[in-house]
């Protein structure tokens, strides 16, 4: 019946915060009752990307802080364990629910779930209404304005923005009054069975070490606090940006964006805002909105790729003769490489579930076209159950990128696992940090503790090959080897290498060919291209 006021589920999935809600918003604007719910489906969740302990406690506490704040408002969140279809279909039946509002969102998983709810709404007849809320634009637009396909390159992404205009504004917090008049019976809200489960009802252990805690007060406040540093954020230049110091360099606000408690459009505009009060700033590829723009552009290639996070199957990606090697795997994903740069991220990333993006480079171009040779679908994976704001767009894409797969294109420039880190941190306070195990070696050699000699190892406490690693590879030689074999690739598919080329996208481009040439000011650019970084 038209104008009849609804009565809705509005289903979080991604998304989880109050401000900059759009569907939220709409749920409380046409309803009678809503019931705020998150279906804890764990056999979807782990199915849809496997999830690590640590996002898990992220989740919990993402949960947990909606909760208190629709809490404060009057409201509260029904969280239901159990599989989304068949919870859905048994509370539409109790509470007469003519409405189920969602976000839309790109991920095939997610769109398969959203049309399993239009199936059921059909069936069951109740409306469905799913607004984007997750990106700065709506994707179907910058895809309808490329002609139905994704643009594939940043320069031309950033074209077709440009045709667009600026994303649209977030839209008002909400407030108690919004939830007023339709707040879900307070029986229900007290109930045991709806709460937010605890760690140990899922199994894991009570604790996080993680320094990240979820939820959108917390991304708020982060956020707030960058937000004071108005320089800093005028002038946030990404390859200048430091991996391996012990706080994060970067704003470290990805586990929220990746959840959604942060809204990106909201970090859009208030960097607008600065930027409008500084004479000079930044710009993309580097500056902070161009890398909100990089996660948009993953965003929209991954939404029409088909097989985005696969490399057979894939057009815009390279297809490459990987090795299949589960023992060298192994020892890169638990840290035993030998290198010490490489395995204080591996380590942080298993502590912390956050690294640097130039850490991820780092350890990322050592499993692939770096030194290994093993597909960048298995350091996906590694990623993607570690990381704290692992994204099915934005790991993939990244990943193509690093193993000069799609998207990147200077393959002859390879990261050196020993000179890379010391370039910013000589000292090595960074790999101390991470392995103990080292902490005793002179800044000299740690970086390559095999080179120390016998003496300084034992002064050191740490006999290598014994106490810690020998070095899995010699670099020099299986990263030429490498270079040879991408070559080869690149030559033979050389269309599909040239679908998401452009030079110009490579932020890295700027910061390092200004660094190198600074340090070796008469090497030619053949040299400095091999020149290890
Ligand atoms: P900032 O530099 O402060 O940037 C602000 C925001 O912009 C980030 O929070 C993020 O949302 C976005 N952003 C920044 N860099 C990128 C980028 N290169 N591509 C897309 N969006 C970006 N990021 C994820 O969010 N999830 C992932 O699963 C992920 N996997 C990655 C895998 C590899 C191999 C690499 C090299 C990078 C990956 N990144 C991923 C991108 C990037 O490293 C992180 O977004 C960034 O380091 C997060 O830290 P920050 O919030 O301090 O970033």
């Amino acid at each position: 019946m038209p104008n009849m006021p609804h009565r809705t589920i509005h289903l979080f999935r991604k998304g989880l915060r109050l401000h900059d809600n759009p569907t939220l918003l709409a749920a409380l604007e046409s309803s009678e009752v809503v019931y705020p719910v998150y279906i804890l489906d764990r056999k979807f969740l782990m199915s849809a990307m496997n999830m690590g302990t640590l996002r898990w406690h992220f989740l919990l506490q993402s949960l947990e802080d909606l909760q208190r704040n629709l809490t404060k408002l009057g409201s509260c969140l029904l969280v239901i364990q159990g599989e989304y279809e068949s919870v859905l279909r048994d509370r539409v039946k109790k509470w007469n629910i003519t409405q189920v509002t969602l976000d839309a969102e790109i991920e095939p998983f997610y769109k398969e779930m959203e049309r399993t709810i239009q199936a059921l709404g059909g069936e069951m007849g109740f409306d469905v209404l799913s607004l984007m809320g997750h990106t700065l634009y709506d994707i179907r637009r910058i895809l309808d304005m490329n002609g139905g396909t994704p643009p594939l390159t940043y320069k031309r992404f950033l074209h077709i923005l440009s045709v667009l205009g600026d994303p649209d504004m977030p839209v008002r917090n909400l407030i108690a009054e919004d939830f007023q008049r339709c707040k879900p019976p307070p029986e229900l809200c007290l109930a045991e069975d709806y709460r937010v489960p605890l760690p140990e009802d899922l199994e894991i252990p009570r604790e996080s070490q993680s320094p990240w805690r979820g939820g959108e007060t917390e991304g708020l406040q982060r956020l707030e606090q960058h937000l004071k540093n108005q320089g800093w954020i005028a002038n946030f230049t990404k390859p200048r940006t430091i991996p391996n110091s012990l706080l994060p360099s970067t704003t470290g606000l990805s586990p929220y964006f990746s959840l959604g408690c942060l809204s990106v459009r909201r970090f859009f505009y208030r960097l607008s805002n600065i930027y409008a009060q500084s004479k000079n700033h930044s710009l993309p590829p580097v500056s902070l909105q161009g890398q909100l723009l990089w996660r948009e552009f993953f965003y929209t290639v991954a939404s029409a790729t088909p097989n985005f996070t696969r490399m057979a199957g894939n057009p815009i990606c390279l297809q490459i003769n990987w090795y299949q090697d589960a023992e060298r795997l192994y020892k890169w994903r638990m840290a035993q490489t030998g290198f010490p740069w490489i395995d204080a991220i591996m380590t942080q990333l298993h502590q912390e579930g956050w690294i640097h993006h130039l850490a991820r480079h780092a350890v990322a171009c050592f499993l692939t076209r770096g030194d290994l040779w093993i597909s960048w679908e298995e350091g996906m994976k590694v990623f993607e159950e570690m990381l704290l704001d692992a994204d099915y767009s934005i790991n993939a894409g990244n990943w193509m990128w690093l193993s000069a797969s799609a998207f990147f294109h200077q393959y002859t420039r390879i990261f050196c696992p020993v000179r890379f880190g010391k370039r910013t941190d000589p000292e090595g306070q960074y790999i101390r940090k991470y392995l103990p195990v080292l902490t005793n070696f002179p800044s000299k050699y740690i970086y390559e503790p095999w080179t120390a000699p016998e003496e300084a190892q034992k002064q050191a406490g740490c006999i290598i090959g014994q106490d810690y690693p020998l070095p899995m590879v010699n670099h020099k030689e299986a990263s030429d080897r490498n270079l040879q074999l991408m070559k080869q690739v690149r030559e033979e598919q050389y269309g599909t290498a040239q679908l998401t080329r452009d030079d110009m996208d490579d932020p890295m481009e700027m910061g390092l060919k200004h660094e190198l040439s600074e340090e070796n000011p008469k090497k030619g650019k053949r040299a400095r291209n091999r020149e290890q970084t």
